[in-house]
């Protein structure tokens, strides 16, 4: 059998408590000290109790004085929700903006507790003293948070470009195929679509391979791509290659394969591109 639930009565305010809602049911809270108890102590004898042996002075105070106790906690409660929310909303704003920092200056994830933090919290404390330095030092900028924010963050830049791209009524790619100092193949593809009135171009995503990638292997990246963001090769209108001599070779072939999946698909070869792209 469930226990009855108590209900608050307003004569309860002349032992200075007031109801609070936990969940569905109703709680005394102290209106002096804030103190909150159980749905069962809800009752005169529980409540006197309290007012005579936490708060023994006020035991003959009149009704009104502790009315006015409730309005004021009440103002509390107001202030502290609203004060509280919106420092912690700051408190992670501010976590994704130095994140962002961190991505654009091409830092370590580390920096964040290692170097910005430390800095933060030291100059802070000189400058605007304790108080403002502890509020400062809630803001999480751990190495896992740093990553975190970054990797939602570009997720977030990418579900944004697929949606654009998804409802352009035809896009196109570009392919440019490199490879950086540590012999690492690196693949960049772009993508050109219309948005509103404008052609806008963007990059696709970067692939880095370790060997030197042939024409299947470019076409597998950009297929898994497709069929990963749900992709249409319908859409797809023209397929650029760049001018690396790597991809010379290749070039022919990754079109074929492109045309094997939409044959209205235009393939060319821009030389004249790779300076655009590398802007
Ligand atoms: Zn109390």
């Amino acid at each position: 059998m469930a226990a009855k639930k108590r209900k608050y009565v307003d004569d309860y305010i002349q032992f200075g408590f007031v109801p609070m809602q936990k969940g569905d049911t109703e709680v005394p809270q102290c209106s002096i000290c804030y103190k909150t108890f159980s749905n069962d102590a809800m009752r005169p004898s529980r409540l006197k109790r309290h007012l005579s042996t936490a708060h023994p002075t006020l035991v003959n105070k009149p009704k009104a004085f502790f009315e006015m106790k409730s309005r004021s906690l009440k103002k509390v409660k107001l202030d502290m929700g609203g004060t509280f929310q919106q420092r912690s909303s700051n408190v992670v704003r501010a976590s994704y903006e130095i994140a962002m920092l961190v991505a654009k200056n091409k830092k370590n994830h580390s920096i964040g507790e290692s170097l910005l933090k430390p800095s933060m919290l030291v100059a802070a404390e000189l400058v605007l003293g304790k108080d403002k330095a502890d509020a400062l030092s809630q803001i999480s900028l751990s190495n896992d948070t740093i990553k975190g924010r970054i990797d939602e963050m570009s997720q977030n830049i990418k579900d944004q470009l697929l949606v654009k791209i998804k409802e352009s009524p035809f896009f196109a790619i570009q392919c440019d195929e490199t490879t950086d100092i540590g012999n690492c193949a690196q693949l960049l593809m772009y993508a050109r679509f219309m948005s509103g009135n404008t052609i806008n171009e963007e990059m696709l995503f970067c692939h880095s391979s370790k060997s030197r990638a042939t024409s299947a292997d470019i076409f597998n990246v950009v297929s898994n791509f497709f069929e990963d963001n749900q992709l249409s090769w319908k859409s797809l209108v023209g397929a650029c290659t760049d001018g690396a001599p790597s991809m010379l070779g290749l070039r022919s072939g990754f079109i074929q394969r492109v045309k094997e999946k939409n044959p209205s698909v235009v393939g060319t070869h821009c030389v004249l591109h790779r300076e655009a792209l590398a802007s």
